[in-house]
């Protein structure tokens, strides 16, 4: 039989994350590795009625209450399903078949992935080998052939973040070309710089936030995506009529009900950093800290073979790289002291440092 599928889609190579996560002790996708209060959890989930569960999706009082929590207009912000959905409708949005889509690389893979997918030309900028940003490669790498430019603040995975000065000239030359500017702020509030600002100064600036990270919600899948009125209204017009469900919402809703839950996260997290990092420094181990949520760790046994027998001896998942320069590294997710206490127990007797 000879069934037609779509080239792009044809030809794109996945690999999907590993399933059979619970029951281990998670510092591999930059969540939460111990997740919110048990309490607020509860309180919400009372809050799910048959009549709530039997009832369309309504999003506009969670957008209403997150436009305003961070002092924007309901017609700024737009709710998806997780902001890999939020990547998904911009690259539709304002990608073209065969144009080009300039981010660095390695990035989040979504963004190459949905190239592949949408027939998009991905134009990968390198990092310098010591792990820094030439944010002038960025901007040569910008052309006429350029529909979208891509900049994770904090970057996932070496957790760098770009100057006000750097943002505006990526800007101002994708102007130049009438290209849009992605500025992925996953990590936003464990970094408390945004650059939001540009969204009401400069007509081709997307804004996007997650509640998978601090919020702790990577379960439920809850992204927002903030820009002005005039290209939300396009990306609306891409979006599938319900794809951000009601449990989402109501936990959306509720989290931004408390912003002391909020602030606890953050001092917690910062706690258990600082904690982790002293730690590791202390037995000469060299470290990086980023920005994000997350430390690499230079291993003194192959970073590979420290991940593996984490995960099968400890049952501890940390995230291995395979690209040349971060390979000598583990990515470790960071939550509180009493996380990376476990962590930490854990990885010395697996890496052979002093305890
Ligand atoms: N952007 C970046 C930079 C990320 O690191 C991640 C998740 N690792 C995402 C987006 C995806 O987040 P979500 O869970 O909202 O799809």
């Amino acid at each position: 039989m000879n069934i037609h599928v779509n080239e792009h889609i044809k030809n794109t190579v996945r690999v999907f994350p590993e399933e059979g996560r619970y029951g281990y002790l998670r510092y591999d996708m930059n969540e939460n590795p111990e997740g919110l209060p048990k309490a607020f959890v509860d309180s919400v989930l009372a809050e799910i009625t048959p009549e709530f569960l039997s009832i369309y999706p309504e999003p506009t009082r969670f957008l209403r209450k997150y436009a305003s929590y961070i002092g924007m207009n309901e017609d700024e912000v737009l709710v998806t399903n997780g902001s890999d959905m939020a990547i998904r409708y911009l690259l539709e949005t304002f990608g073209e078949v065969g144009k080009d889509v300039v981010t660095v690389a390695p990035s989040f893979e979504m963004y190459w992935v949905n190239c592949r997918i949408l027939g998009l030309h991905h134009v990968p900028v390198p990092y310098n080998d010591d792990l820094t940003i030439d944010i002038h490669r960025i901007i040569d790498a910008i052309t006429e052939d350029t529909r979208i430019v891509v900049l994770l603040n904090p970057n996932n995975p070496i957790g760098n973040v770009y100057t006000e000065e750097e943002v505006s000239l990526v800007i101002e030359r994708a102007k130049e070309v009438g290209a849009v500017v992605i500025i992925d702020e996953a990590y936003h509030y464990f970094y408390p710089n945004t650059f939001l600002g540009h969204v009401r100064r400069d007509g081709n600036v997307i804004v996007l936030r997650t509640f998978s990270k601090l919020f702790s919600l990577a379960a439920v899948r809850l992204g927002v995506i903030i820009s002005n009125p005039e290209l939300i209204h396009y990306v609306r017009n891409a979006r599938l009529t319900f794809d951000t469900n009601a449990v989402a919402l109501l936990f959306g809703e509720r989290i931004l009900d408390h912003p002391e839950i909020r602030d606890e996260l953050i001092r917690s997290e910062e706690e258990g950093k600082a904690y982790i990092l002293s730690e590791l420094n202390e037995r000469g181990y060299e470290t990086r800290d980023c920005r994000g949520n997350f430390i690499f760790i230079r291993t003194k046994r192959d970073a590979g073979e420290v991940e593996k027998d984490l995960e099968t001896k400890k049952k501890v998942l940390v995230h291995p790289y395979s690209n040349p320069l971060l390979q000598p590294f583990i990515r470790v997710s960071v939550g509180s002291r009493n996380a990376m206490q476990r962590f930490l127990d854990a990885f010395l007797e697996t890496d052979g440092g002093d305890k």
